[in-house]
């Protein structure tokens, strides 16, 4: 699933390919793809829009229309292919848009979890999604007090409460694990029992992972963007995540695989230990 540095690289690459042009045309296969408005209106508005700028928020690509701002999430699978018109429709494609009048950048996901809104400019960040989400990873407003508050009341364990938008923004279930083993935390220490020092461990290591995999282009970004060849280099620097049984790059114990909240969690028993508090 793709994270906020997957989201930086599709971003980085849809920059490069669509910023200035216009969509002259617009097809919806899919209707619940678009969560608003509705499919006729979402199709009539955005057609002759120019896209202005890409930028993302958490998990969110944010793309600036002339009137509009369309939110898209990639969820689980989505990805965007550059095709000729000419090229049939692959079965996957649910949202195709026509570039001007000669290309088309098509939307394909395989799961169909993808959403888009087309929202108004002025407003978009005073509204949903966007309005709860979190700081992102190098907002100076994330610190150990903003997030020794946000945690307070969170009886859930560090790996649940870091993977909650609306604290952090961007980080997924993968460099979740990174940034826990890292800080020397583990995944089931409960949030409102760590100290000031745990969350400056977690906002330093946040900043490191992300920064690290979005300088490497994401860990699987040949999933995400349609620049097939595009390698994500950062899977091969996982020091935890997906790592069941092999040993630890600090202590040699051997790195489990646990469900917390549901997810799978990998983690290392001795350096990240469980230290209850009475
Ligand atoms: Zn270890």
């Amino acid at each position: 699933m793709p994270e906020k540095p997957e989201v930086v690289t599709v971003v980085k690459v849809l920059q490069k390919h669509i910023v200035g042009k216009t969509i002259t045309d617009c097809k919806v296969y899919w209707d619940r793809m678009i969560e608003t408005p509705s499919v006729n209106n979402f199709i009539e508005q955005i057609k002759n829009q120019t896209i202005e700028s890409i930028h993302s928020r958490g998990k969110w690509i944010v793309i600036t229309l002339t009137k509009n701002v369309l939110l898209i999430h990639l969820r689980m699978e989505g990805k965007f292919f550059f095709r000729e018109t000419t090229v049939p429709r692959n079965k996957h494609e649910h949202v195709v848009f026509t570039l001007d009048q000669k290309e088309e950048m098509r939307f394909s996901d395989v799961r169909k979890f993808g959403k888009m809104l087309l929202l108004d400019k002025t407003t978009y960040t005073k509204q949903e999604p966007l309005l709860s989400l979190g700081y992102e990873y190098d907002d100076p407003r994330l610190t150990t007090d903003y997030l020794k508050e946000r945690f307070a009341s969170r009886k859930v364990p560090i790996k649940t409460a870091l993977l909650d938008q609306s604290i952090i923004a961007g980080i997924g279930n993968i460099y979740d694990d990174e940034i826990l083993f890292l800080s020397k935390i583990s995944p089931l220490k409960e949030a409102k029992q760590l100290s000031k020092k745990d969350c400056q461990s977690i906002i330093d290591n946040t900043k490191l992972v992300l920064e690290k995999a979005i300088a490497l282009g994401g860990t699987t970004i040949r999933s995400y963007t349609s620049e097939e060849g595009v390698h994500g280099r950062f899977q091969n620097s996982l020091l935890v995540h997906g790592k069941e049984n092999a040993s630890c790059p600090v202590c040699k114990s051997t790195i489990i695989k646990i469900k917390v909240g549901g997810r799978g969690t990998y983690y290392c028993p001795t350096c990240q230990k469980l230290h209850l508090r009475k």
